[in-house]
């Protein structure tokens, strides 16, 4: 039997481990943390990817967990509602489409494995040496362990892309923004129900879904030439923090929060772009092979397909992993190119550059309602989503 060791427990990982599972392999997940990591924003499953959880038997419980949203209002800086639109259409969503918190899907995928995977909580991966008898893996922590093959599902930053392929600044392309979210209270009383505030190059949110006791802010600004250090969490709530200071509406009250936030996410809005996602027996998936970014609205299910593709190319492949890992990528990298080139545009629409372009876009969302022909209109928005979350066909294997 086959052994994988792979690195990160999110989302790419768990569905990797599961479905090498179901074909024989025996696979290792290696997480940093001390205990799965919650928190985070609330994200899609689209197109190929509730395929891929179908498969797992996983879509019922996913759909139970639906955010429900209802609403989204703009407000301007005195909290008066100035436009609002339905919660799907905000989503990019069409009906069958699902909007879950992403610390409940990882959940959700670590106990759908739990009983069939090994996990090893922190500890991490210091270095890979190939050998004849496969990859010889040291630890942080624990003992030193030889393993047939690595994934590196480890995100944005990999540490297995960067022990194998070299350092991160070669394959990241910076989008020139950066995101925050974390955990408030409810103090709006909000029920399924999202408000938003812009100011140009910046935008801040504020929702509560579906049976959540509390709620998430979330802050979206061009960085500027910020470039605030990775593991330096007062650095970045600082940073937040003047970003924001004269924005007006709930602002402050949700940066007030911001210290006490058990979960607070920052990062840069950046993608991964590589050659080739394989060297000898390691590999990549999700965000640590392609991050498209949280403005493509798609890493969720990019990791999703993608991990259900590796793990069938490399059974597939009946034990020749080169073989394998080239299928993985013929597979993907039509899938990845058309997500990818979602964020961009997307991001046009998420944070404006002016305050004239603030206003039209706010004079539209009045407007949409009333114009001839508008649910054509609507139907447009979520079409180019639709199309590239679809723009594979998965193999059964
Ligand atoms: C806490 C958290 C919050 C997030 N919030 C959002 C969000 O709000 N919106 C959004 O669009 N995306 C968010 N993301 C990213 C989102 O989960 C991914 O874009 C997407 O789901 C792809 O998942 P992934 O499994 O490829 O990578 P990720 O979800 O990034 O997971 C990578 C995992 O690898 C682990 N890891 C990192 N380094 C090491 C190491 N050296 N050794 C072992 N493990 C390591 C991390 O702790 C993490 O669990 C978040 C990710 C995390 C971890």
């Amino acid at each position: 039997m086959k052994t994988v060791l792979i690195s990160g427990a999110s989302i790419a990982s768990p569905t990797l481990a599961y479905w090498l599972s179901e074909y024989g392999f025996a696979p290792t997940v290696v997480e940093r943390a001390p205990a799965l990591r919650g928190g985070g924003y609330k994200i899609d499953i689209r197109g190929a990817a509730l395929d891929v959880v179908e498969r797992m038997g996983l879509l019922p419980r996913i759909e139970a967990l639906s955010t429900d949203m209802k609403v989204a209002h703009f407000v301007d800086a005195d909290g008066k509602r100035v436009a609002s639109m339905d919660a799907a259409l905000f989503g990019g969503r069409e009906n069958t489409d699902v909007e879950i918190m992403r610390g409940d899907l990882g959940s959700l995928l670590h106990e759908a494995t739990a009983d069939r995977v090994e996990y090893v909580f922190d500890d991490s991966i210091t270095s890979l040496t190939e050998t004849e008898d496969g990859v010889l893996v040291t630890f942080e922590r624990g003992p030193s362990r030889v393993f047939d093959l690595v994934v590196g599902a480890d995100g944005l930053h990999s540490n297995v892309r960067r022990l194998a392929f070299g350092e991160e600044g070669r394959f990241t392309r910076d989008l020139g923004h950066h995101i925050s979210i974390f955990t408030v209270p409810n103090h709006l009383n909000l029920d399924r129900v999202e408000m938003g505030r812009a100011e140009p190059g910046a935008s801040a949110l504020m929702y509560a879904t579906a049976r959540a006791a509390d709620a998430r802010a979330m802050f979206l600004f061009a960085s500027d030439g910020l470039t605030a250090a990775r593991h330096d969490i007062e650095g970045q709530k600082k940073v937040v923090a003047e970003r924001f200071a004269d924005h007006g509406w709930e602002v402050p009250r949700l940066l007030g929060a911001m210290a006490d936030a058990p979960d607070f996410y920052f990062d840069s809005l950046s993608q991964v772009h590589m050659d080739t996602w394989s060297k000898g027996r390691v590999v990549l998936v999700g965000d640590a092979a392609y991050c498209a970014s949280p403005a493509s609205g798609q890493g969720t299910s990019l990791s999703l397909v993608g991990a259900y593709v590796l793990a069938g190319e490399l059974a597939a492949a009946s034990g020749d992993h080169a073989a394998g890992f080239a299928a993985y990528e013929r597979e993907l990298r039509p899938f990845v190119a058309a997500n990818q080139a979602l964020a961009e545009s997307n991001l046009k629409g998420m944070v404006m550059k002016s305050a004239f372009q603030m206003r039209f876009q706010m004079f539209m969302l009045r407007l949409l309602p009333h114009l001839p022909g508008s649910a054509g209109m609507a139907e447009r928005v979520t079409a180019k989503i639709h199309e590239a979350a679809t723009s594979i066909s998965l193999k059964s294997y």
